[in-house]
């Protein structure tokens, strides 16, 4: 009996294609490439059947096998399966979202490769009071070249001395092929462990070999990245790799030079921002057991590895964790499904864990590790909150604010201000007749921008230029209104003149390497003032500022959204975890017109694990996530009605297909910005006590959407556990 292959190309294609696999013996998740219409392509098989709903005589036959050995080792395709199932995306999407495009594409793997140190010059230059550098010149001579992990074996703490010989270029390190891995130990020891630290480390670590997920919550500065290291080593040291997620590039940046102090060469970072060759050898490399430890963003949670020990999702709560568009996956829940598939540990981190984390810490699902103690700082950092009721401000700051940072600048520290908008102000407006200046393909403001003089949107890419007179009355008074990052920076420029004023938001993501270059003016100390918005709230590490204004906050107090509060706190608590690291306790200024309001007591008061307990009950009395289950379906078409319409329909269908009310079907919804770059959204949540019924309704009900007529005229997505319902 012939073997058929159900094989699934990385693209949009949503189905699956039967082949022949002739005289091949293919194993699933092997590449290979077949005839497909009028060119070859490269697919994935998925799995093997004998059926086909294709006649005998019109199947085609594979060409060949791409690889030698399958791209995806059985648990990884498992994983990718459960994905496809789980957020109803078709599994050649799937592989697109997982695969790097070179991998997709066909393009051959090149070899593994790794660090090597070879001698090149005479051991007559070194001197003989140099006794380490000669030992490790001798021993490289004798051997021809050698691998860091060699190296680790042979001698301890051997960097500094290579360091040295490359400097005198007596040695050069290539990078080669190498072959099978070796025992690879730790170049640097790290630190002993505190009693808090050891207890996590020690009930994490006895789960190597088995599933379990832990959340390890610690403000910043409380040795998290530690218990990783410790654990990593351990997994190392049983030969198998470890994959750390990170919310950002900036982030996977940092922690990679701080595993690589640790680990050596075998530590390698993998993000969306890296040339495809890069991704594609950092991708070999994990696949071959090449590298120890791989740093990475999102994405990287597809990484295929020869024997994954561990996962670690630093920052859990993070929004960035989740994907908005194409496959809307949680990298965090990806982790903990990858986790039970290979049978692996999984460690959440975080200051602030998600309300869904602390949910399952608390019913004993996770296991729950507390760091509740800064490890450099005897006090901890105070808080301080302005009432900006009827006080004078400039550019949105208090006296108090201008005092405290001019104190702080004068003894050498570094403050930090943090606000979330960028621009110059968020709004534009008429002095004259009160008419706003809004984006013509979105319902929002233009927002005035000094850094190109302009006008932006922050909805979609329109920018203008300042208009002279107001679009409405014809007066010529537009002036901005509200305060954003480059407003503070200009007054602080003013109040400050001596000082180094920096700016760190996401327009400055728009240069190459910007991003990287003020964090080092940062860590170097060179800047005095840091305007940010939450970018810098992520676990950046900033030693030395010792003042963070938080200039407002109240915006968060009453969005609409459901998760806003959640958000605000998290916010709170990471940017005051910027102050104090070093040795000089944090001093912490929140500005607000509502220092009464009882979340923001509750918070500053008794911390953000009661205030998370509050939200959980009321999200439990509420019915929403995460005690209930969400599904959002959202629309876009040139008209409302067309989006609304083709909502009803999915809506009509959905309520046909619940049984015993098991799902709710929400009526549809216009988006609170109903207009987002020339298209009207509208959205349509189904919710659930269960996943089960919800997920057995989508299944039905995914493909009726498919097939109506409706959807060829407008673009819908589903959302799964969406962050936002909107
Ligand atoms: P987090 O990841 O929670 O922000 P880190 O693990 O980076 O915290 O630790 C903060 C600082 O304290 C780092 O400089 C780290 O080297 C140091 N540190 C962590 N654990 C210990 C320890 N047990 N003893 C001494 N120093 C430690
Ligand atoms: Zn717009």
């Amino acid at each position: 009996m012939k073997t058929i292959l159900q094989i699934a190309f990385p693209s949009a294609l949503p189905q699956c294609f039967d082949y022949l696999s002739s005289s091949h013996i293919v194993a699933e998740g092997s590449r290979v490439q077949v005839p497909f219409k009028q060119s070859t392509r490269t697919g994935i098989v998925i799995s093997k059947t004998q059926t086909s709903k294709v006649p005998p005589e019109r199947l085609k036959s594979i060409e060949r096998v791409t690889d030698t050995e399958p791209i995806l080792q059985p648990d990884l395709l498992s994983l990718l399966k459960w994905v496809s199932a789980y957020y109803h995306y078709p599994i050649g999407g799937v592989l697109k979202a997982a695969l790097p495009r070179l991998v997709r594409r066909g393009h051959p793997l090149p070899a593994p490769l790794i660090d090597v140190w070879q001698a090149c010059g005479r051991e007559e230059q070194i001197s003989l009071r140099a006794k380490k550098q000669y030992a490790l010149f001798k021993r490289l001579k004798k051997l021809g070249s050698a691998s860091a992990s060699l190296l680790d074996i042979e001698f301890p703490n051997w960097r500094q001395a290579m360091k040295s010989l490359e400097h005198k270029g007596l040695v050069r390190c290539q990078v080669a092929i190498h072959a099978p891995q070796s025992t690879a130990t730790v170049a640097a020891r790290g630190h002993r462990l505190n009693a808090d630290q050891q207890r996590a480390d020690a009930a994490i670590a006895s789960t190597i070999h088995q599933f379990s997920c832990s959340l390890l919550e610690g403000v910043t500065g409380s040795g998290k990245t530690e218990v990783y290291l410790s654990l990593c080593e351990k997994i190392i040291a049983t030969h198998a790799q470890a994959l750390v997620l990170v919310p950002e590039i900036a982030l996977a940046l940092q922690t990679v030079e701080c595993f690589k102090e640790r680990f050596g060469h075998r530590v390698q970072i993998f993000h969306s921002e890296q040339k495809d060759t890069d991704r594609l050898q950092t991708w070999v490399n994990a696949l071959s057991g090449e590298s120890d430890v791989i740093i990475g963003t999102r994405s990287a949670v597809f990484l295929p590895f020869r024997k994954l020990g561990i996962i670690v999702v630093d920052e859990e709560h993070d929004s960035s964790y989740k994907q908005e568009d194409y496959l809307r996956y949680h990298a965090r829940d990806v982790s903990i499904m990858r986790a039970k598939i290979e049978n692996l540990p999984v460690v959440l981190g975080s200051a602030t864990p998600s309300l869904e984390t602390l949910r399952n810490a608390a019913s004993g699902r996770y296991a729950h590790f507390r760091l509740p103690l800064r490890i450099a700082q005897a006090e901890p950092a105070r808080m301080q909150i302005v009432d900006l009721r009827a006080k004078p401000l400039q550019a949105g700051l208090s006296q108090l604010l201008i005092d405290k940072i001019d104190e702080h600048i004068g003894r050498g520290e570094q403050v930090l201000l943090f606000i979330n908008r960028r621009g110059y102000a968020p709004v534009t407006i008429c002095h004259h007749c009160g008419a706003t200046v809004n984006c013509p393909r979105c319902d929002a403001n233009m927002v005035y921008h000094q850094s190109n003089a302009k006008l932006n949107c922050h909805h979609c890419a329109k920018t203008m230029p300042l208009p002279k007179n107001c679009a409405s009355c014809g007066a010529d008074s537009l002036s901005p209104l509200g305060i954003g990052t480059e407003q503070i920076e200009e007054k602080l420029r003013t109040l400050f003149p001596d000082a180094h004023v920096l700016r760190i938001d996401r327009d400055i993501m728009k240069h190459r390497g910007m991003l990287e270059k003020r964090l080092a003016l940062v860590r170097s100390g060179e800047a005095d003032i840091i305007v940010g918005t939450q970018m810098l709230a992520k676990g950046h590490h900033v030693p030395s500022i010792t003042l963070v204004g938080i200039v407002n906050i109240d915006q968060g107090l009453y969005s609409a959204d459901f998760r806003s509060v959640e958000r605000l706190a998290q916010l709170v608590v990471q940017v005051s975890g910027r102050a104090g690291r070093g040795e000089v306790a944090g001093h912490i200024i929140l500005q607000t017109h509502h220092p009464q309001h009882p979340y923001l007591h509750t918070l500053l008061r008794h911390g953000y694990p009661v205030l998370a307990k509050e939200l959980l009950q009321q999200r439990k009395t509420t019915g929403l996530p995460p005690y209930t289950h969400f599904a959002l379906i959202r629309a876009q078409a040139r008209e409302l009605g067309v989006a609304m319409n083709f909502l009803s329909q999915v809506e009509k269908k959905a309520r046909q297909l619940v049984q015993h009310h098991s799902v709710q079907v929400h009526a549809p919804m216009p988006a609170a910005m109903e207009k987002k770059a020339d298209y009207y959204r509208a959205s349509l949540l189904l919710d659930a006590h269960e996943a089960a019924p919800l997920h057995h309704c989508l299944n039905q009900l995914v493909p009726t959407i498919q097939a109506l007529p409706q959807t060829r005229s407008l673009r819908w997505q589903l959302d799964i556990d969406p962050l936002e319902i909107d």
